[in-house]
C-alpha cells in the first residue's frame, strides 16, 4: 500500500486534476534526480518499519537520504514550493513519536551525513555532521584523549542531530548538563531551503539573540539540523561507582545532600525501585541480585575518580551507613562489576517491554519536592491496580521515568488505556502543583502534545506557536509534533 496523503494535499492545493500515482512518481523522480536513485526509498515493505521507539504506526510516502547540506536544502526548497510535508529522522530512538510520519509525509533521514571533522585540542571542540551516532563521537573523542559527556542507553543508535533536536539529557547531566550545554554552533536548513549558518565555534558571542537555542529541543519542527560544533571535555581519569539500597525514598535525596557535603565530583546519580530491579533480574536471569539485603529503593552513585576523591568517596560511604541512610551497598571493585551495576539500570527500559501494556511518563520536579511527590504517588498507586507504576531515572536532576505497566491477562486494552488516562491526570496535576515538567528530556512529539499546557502557560505556548509560524509558515516541517495543526 502506498500512502499518498501528503501528495493529495499538493494536488488539491494546486487545483490540478492529475493522477495521484503519477504525481507521486514525479515527486520521487525529482528526489532521485537530486540525491541519486538508491537514496530514495518508496517500497511499502521499506516504509512500514520506519518509525521510532514508541512503535507508533509510521506511514511515510517516501524516505530520502541526502548526503550534504546542499542536498537537504534542495529537497526542502522543492517540498516547500509543493507543500510536501517532511519529518526529520535521526537514530529513531525517540520516546515521544517525534520521528514518526502519521500522514504520508516524506521522511528525511540524516544517516548518510555522518562525518566528524578534526578535533580542536586547544579549544576542546569538534565540528561534525548531524547524522553521527552518539557513541561514535564518544569513541572518537576518547581516542583523542577527550570526553563527549552526553551518555544515554540509546547511544549506539541515536544521532547527534536527534540529540540536539530533543535536547537530550542522559546519565551524566548532573555534571555536564544537557545537549544544549554542549552546542557551540549549529547549521540549520529552514523549511524554505535557506541555510541558516550559526555554526560558530565561539565560547562567547553576545551579539543579539542567540537563535541557535531555538532549534535545540525543537524536535524537528523549526528546521533540519545538518551540522554542529560541539564542546568536548577533558577525559576523566576514571570513575568509581556504588550501589546503595535504602528503606525509604526520602533517603535518596539525603544521599545526594551527603555527597554534596563531601564535595564529590558526582558524574551520575540514578535511582530505581526494588520492583524495577526484580523486573530486570527476571528478564536477565544470568544477572545475580547485586545486594544481600533486599531494598525497596536503590541509588547508583558514580563519581569521577581522582586520587583525593577516592578517599572522599570511601569516607562518604562510611558516613551514609553511620547515619543509617543505607541498608546495604556495594562498591564496584572491577570493570566487570562496574558494567554489571550499570547494566541493572540501563536494562530497565528494555525489561519493561515484557509487560503486555506499557505507558511512559518522563517527569521532573524540583529535587526538594521529590520526597513529597513520591509519597503522593504511593497513594495514587493504590487506585491503579492491576496497573503497576514502576519508577526509575535521573533522580539527581529531579527526573523520574514513571512507567505504567500491566499484563494482558490482567486487564483489557481499553480498560488499561482509560485507567492510565485517569491516573496520569492525577500525576500531571500533582506535577503542576509542584511546578514540575510533564516531559523532562524526551520532548513532546506526538504523545504529549495534548498535555503541553499542564506545565507551560497559555502565553508561553502562544509565543511558541508564533515562533513556529516565523520559521515554517507553510507548516511542512514535522507537522503535528508539539502542536496539533489546529493549534497553529
Ligand atoms: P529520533 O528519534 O530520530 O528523532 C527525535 C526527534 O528529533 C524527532 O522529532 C525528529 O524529527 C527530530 N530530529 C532528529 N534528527 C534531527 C535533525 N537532524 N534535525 C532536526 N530534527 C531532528 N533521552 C534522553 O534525553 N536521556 C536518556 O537518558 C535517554 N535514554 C534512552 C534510553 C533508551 C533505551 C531509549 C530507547 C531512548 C532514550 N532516550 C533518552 C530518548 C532518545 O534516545 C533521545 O531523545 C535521543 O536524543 C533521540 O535521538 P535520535 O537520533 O534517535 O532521534
Amino acid at each position: 500500500m502506498i500512502y499518498l496523503t501528503a501528495v493529495n494535499v499538493i494536488i488539491s492545493r494546486m487545483g490540478k486534476k492529475v493522477m495521484i500515482e503519477s504525481k507521486l512518481i514525479e515527486i520521487l523522480d525529482r528526489f532521485k534526480g537530486m540525491i541519486g536513485e538508491s537514496h530514495v526509498l518508496s517500497e511499502p515493505s521499506e516504509l512500514a518499519s520506519y518509525g521510532d521507539w514508541t512503535h507508533l504506526p509510521s506511514r511515510p510516502s517516501a524516505i530520502v537520504f541526502p548526503a550534504s547540506t546542499e542536498e537537504v536544502s534542495a529537497i526542502l526548497a522543492y517540498c516547500s514550493q509543493n507543500h510536501i510535508k517532511v519529518v526529520p529522522s535521526g537514530g529513531r530512538t525517540g520516546l515521544a513519536g517525534g520521528a514518526v510520519a502519521t500522514d504520508g509525509e516524506v521522511i528525511l533521514s540524516l544517516s548518510r551525513m555522518n562525518r566528524i571533522g578534526v578535533i580542536d585540542p586547544i579549544g576542546l571542540s569538534v565540528e561534525l555532521e548531524a547524522g553521527v551516532i552518539t557513541q561514535h563521537l564518544q569513541e572518537v573523542a576518547s581516542e583523542a584523549g577527550l570526553f563527549f559527556p552526553i551518555d544515554l542507553a540509546a547511544k549506539g543508535s541515536s544521532q547527534i542531530g536527534g540529540n540536539i533536536a530533543t535536547n537530550a539529557g542522559g546519565l551524566k547531566f548532573i555534571r555536564y548538563g544537557s545537549m544544549r550545554d554542549q552546542v557551540l554552533g549549529l547549521e540549520v536548513v529552514l523549511s524554505s531551503g535557506q541555510v541558516l549558518d550559526m555554526n560558530y565555534s565561539l565560547a562567547k558571542n553576545n551579539t543579539g539573540y542567540d537563535l541557535k537555542q531555538l532549534f535545540i529541543g525543537s524536535e524537528g519542527t523549526l528546521g533540519i539540523i545538518t551540522r554542529a560544533t560541539l564542546k568536548l571535555a577533558p577525559k576523566p581519569k576514571g570513575f568509581r561507582l556504588a550501589l546503595i539500597g535504602v528503606n525509604h525514598f526520602d533517603d535518596i535525596p539525603r544521599l545526594l545532600e551527603e555527597a554534596n557535603k563531601h564535595q564529590l565530583p558526582v558524574s551520575a546519580f540514578e535511582f530505581f525501585t526494588g520492583e524495577a530491579l526484580s523486573i530486570v533480574l527476571k528478564q536477565y536471569q544470568q544477572i545475580h541480585p547485586p545486594l544481600e539485603t533486599e531494598a525497596p529503593f536503590l541509588a547508583l552513585v558514580e563519581i569521577e575518580a581522582q586520587e583525593s576523591e577516592e578517599c572522599h568517596f570511601d569516607v562518604y560511604l562510611e558516613r551514609v551507613f553511620e547515619k543509617n541512610l543505607a541498608v546495604d551497598g556495594m562498591l564496584a571493585s572491577s570493570s566487570q562489576e562496574f558494567d554489571r551495576i550499570w547494566s541493572l539500570r540501563e536494562n530497565i527500559s528494555e525489561s519493561l517491554q515484557s509487560y503486555g501494556y506499557l505507558h511512559k511518563n518522563d517527569i521532573s520536579l524540583p529535587i526538594k519536592e521529590l520526597s513529597q511527590f513520591m509519597r503522593y504517588l504511593e497513594e495514587i498507586k493504590i487506585s491503579a491496580d492491576p496497573v503497576t507504576l514502576v519508577s526509575f531515572g535521573h533522580v539527581g536532576d529531579g527526573n523520574i521515568h514513571l512507567n505504567y505497566a500491566a499484563k494482558k491477562e490482567d486487564i483489557g486494552a481499553e480498560e488499561f488505556h482509560s485507567k492510565v488516562k485517569y491516573i496520569e491526570e492525577k500525576v500531571f496535576l500533582l506535577i503542576q502543583k509542584f511546578r514540575g515538567s510533564i516531559s523532562a528530556e524526551h520532548g513532546i512529539g506526538l504523545l504529549k502534545r495534548e498535555d503541553l499546557t499542564y506545565t507551560r502557560s497559555e502565553l508561553e505556548v502562544q509565543y511558541m506557536r508564533q515562533i513556529k509560524n516565523i520559521f515554517d509558515k507553510n507548516f511542512i516541517l514535522n507537522p503535528g509534533k508539539i502542536f496539533t495543526e489546529k493549534m497553529i
